[in-house]
């Protein structure tokens, strides 16, 4: 297992950034519902989750 060397002491969370809002969010990202496969912030994910709901 091949580590890199750098802030090894950092938990590994690469800050990620919502193509929705723009905003710069760390952790799981939410799979949009719009196409099943953009990343976007958890914000946005229970947003989408909502609209879909209301839609309906
Ligand atoms: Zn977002």
């Amino acid at each position: 297992m091949g580590k890199l060397s750098t802030d090894s002491l950092k938990p590994v969370q690469k800050p990620r950034k919502c193509p929705k809002c723009g905003k710069i969010y760390y952790g799981y990202p939410a799979l949009s519902r719009e196409d099943n496969k953009t990343e976007v912030c958890p914000v946005c994910g229970i947003e989408e989750a909502l609209l879909a709901y209301l839609r309906q």
